[in-house]
C-alpha cells in the first residue's frame, strides 16, 4: 500500500531553470556544469549553448543526451528537443518525474552538431540530487505527522506496538510509510486500512511540517567528563572541549526545530553503557559522540570521523552519517583529512556507543589536542563555532540525502 508508484506528482509545476548559461560551443575547454541537489523530481533541464549557435535537432540522439541512475541505468526520459531559438536543449523529467531523494547524472555527448559546422570540444555532466518527492498534503480528517522510507532490508509491520506483537505483514528497503504518530520506537500506521505498526528505528523519518531536522530526536554525546579528563595537552581538556562544542552543536540542531539532546549538560560522568541506556530511554533518532583525540609524541594531526562496522543494524546509514558530517567539518575547519573509518570489532577502535547503539551513530574526532595547530583550532571560540555549524550542517545533509 505504500509502494513508491502510489505517489502520484500531478500538479507540481514545472520549474525550467538554465542549466548552465552558455556550457559550450566549438572550441570552448571543458565546463564543470557543477551539482544541484534538492531538486525538483519534475525538473526539465535546458542546456543552453553559446548565442548565435543553432543546433541541429536530428543530431541529438539517445547517445549523446544521456541521463543515468546512480547504478549506472538510463533513465527512461521523453524526447529532448530544441528550443525555437536554437541554442537551447531541454532534456524533460521521465514523464513519472524523477525518483525523490536519489541522484543523477545528466551527460551531454560532443556529437551534438551546430550548423556552422563546429563542433564541442568535450562532453559534459552534471550531477543532480532531487528532493524527497512531495506528499499531497494531509486532507482535513486525515493526520498523518511523519512519513518515514524504510532503511532495512525489511520491516515488520505488527498488530500492536511491541516485537512480541503478529506480524501482519512487511515492508522492504526505499518503501514509503505514512506515520500517524509515535509510541515510543513504534510509530503508527495504516495497513489495509487497519491500525498497525513498524519499529521506527528502520527507517529514516521526515515530518509533515517543517525541515528535514523537524522533531528528530538526536543525542548528542559529549566524550568523558568529570574525573575521566580525555585526552590532555596543550592547556586543554578534551571533557571541556567535547562538551562546549556538543553545546553549541545541540543549540544550532534546536534551531533547527530538532529534539536535541545531550548526555551530560555539564562536567559529570556518565560510563559508556549509560550513555547508549540515556539514548534508548529517549527512544532516539540517530547518535552522535564528540570526543577530541591525542596521540602524545607525534605529529600526528588532523579529523577522523567513525561509523561502525559490526552493527546488528544501521551500519550503512551510520556510515552515510560520517560521510555527510565529516566532509563538513573538513570543508569547515581546513583541518587535515584523515578520513572517514569504519569501526572494527575486537579492534582499538570498537567503540562502545556506536556499536551498540542501534539507530545511525558516529563518533566524531575533532582533532588532536596533543597538535600544536589543531590545539589552536580547538582551543578557540571561532574553530568550535565552526565545528558545530559543520556537524549541524551534516546531520542535514545526511537526513537531505537518498537511502543507501
Ligand atoms: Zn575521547
Amino acid at each position: 500500500m505504500m509502494s513508491f508508484k502510489e505517489y502520484i506528482f500531478g500538479l507540481i509545476a514545472f520549474l525550467i531553470v538554465v542549466l548552465v548559461p552558455s556550457v559550450a560551443q566549438a572550441s570552448v575547454t571543458h565546463v564543470n556544469m557543477g551539482e544541484a541537489d534538492q531538486i525538483d523530481v519534475h525538473k526539465d533541464w535546458e542546456v543552453a549553448f553559446n548565442e548565435g549557435v543553432r543546433i541541429v535537432e536530428s543530431s541529438i540522439t539517445d547517445a549523446n543526451i544521456v541521463v543515468k541512475d546512480n547504478e549506472g541505468n538510463n533513465v527512461d526520459i521523453p524526447d529532448p528537443y530544441v528550443k525555437e531559438d536554437g541554442r537551447v536543449i531541454v532534456v524533460p523529467a521521465p514523464e513519472e518525474g524523477y525518483k525523490g531523494g536519489h541522484t543523477y547524472k545528466l551527460y551531454v555527448g560532443k556529437t551534438i552538431a551546430f550548423e556552422s559546422g563546429k563542433e564541442m570540444e568535450d562532453r559534459y555532466m552534471k550531477t543532480f540530487q532531487t528532493e524527497w518527492e512531495i506528499l499531497d498534503p494531509p486532507s482535513p480528517g486525515d493526520d498523518i505527522v511523519s512519513y518515514g522510507t524504510v532503511t532495512s532490508d525489511t520491516l515488520n509491520i505488527r498488530q500492536y506496538p511491541g516485537e512480541e506483537a503478529d506480524s501482519v505483514g512487511s515492508f522492504k528497503e526505499g518503501d514509503r510509510v505514512d506515520i500517524y504518530g509515535f509510541d515510543g520506537y513504534w510509530a503508527k500506521i495504516l495497513y489495509n486500512g487497519e491500525p498497525a505498526y513498524v519499529h521506527k528505528t528502520y527507517m529514516k523519518l521526515r515530518a509533515m511540517t517543517g525541515g528535514v531536522l523537524q522533531d528528530q530526536i538526536i543525542i548528542i554525546d559529549p566524550g568523558h567528563g568529570d574525573g575521566d579528563p580525555g585526552a590532555t595537552a596543550n592547556g586543554g581538556q578534551e571533557k571541556e572541549i567535547n562538551l562546549d562544542v556538543s553545546k553549541r552543536i545541540h543549540e544550532r540542531l534546536k534551531e533547527m526545530g530538532a529534539n536535541s539532546i545531550m548526555t551530560r549538560e555539564d562536567d559529570s560522568f556518565l560510563a559508556l553503557s549509560e550513555r547508549v541506556e540515556f539514548a534508548d530511554e529517549n527512544f532516539y533518532d540517530m547518535f552522535v559522540s564528540i570526543h577530541t583525540n591525542a596521540l602524545p609524541g607525534s605529529s600526528a594531526n588532523g579529523t577522523e570521523t567513525f561509523c561502525h562496522g559490526g552493527k546488528a543494524s544501521n551500519q550503512e546509514e551510520g556510515c552515510l552519517l560520517a560521510e555527510k558530517i565529516h566532509e563538513q567539518i573538513v570543508a569547515k575547519t581546513k583541518i587535515n583529512d584523515r578520513g572517514v573509518k569504519v569501526s572494527t570489532p575486537g579492534t582499538w577502535n570498537d567503540f562502545h556507543v556506536i556499536r551498540n547503539t542501534t539507530t545511525p551513530s558516529v563518533l566524531v574526532e575533532l582533532g588532536f589536542l596533543t597538535h600544536s595547530a589543531d590545539a589552536e583550532k580547538l582551543l578557540s571560540d571561532h574553530y568550535r563555532d565552526l565545528y558545530a555549524d559543520a556537524v549541524a550542517e551534516g546531520i542535514k545533509n545526511y537526513y537531505l540525502a537518498e537511502i543507501k
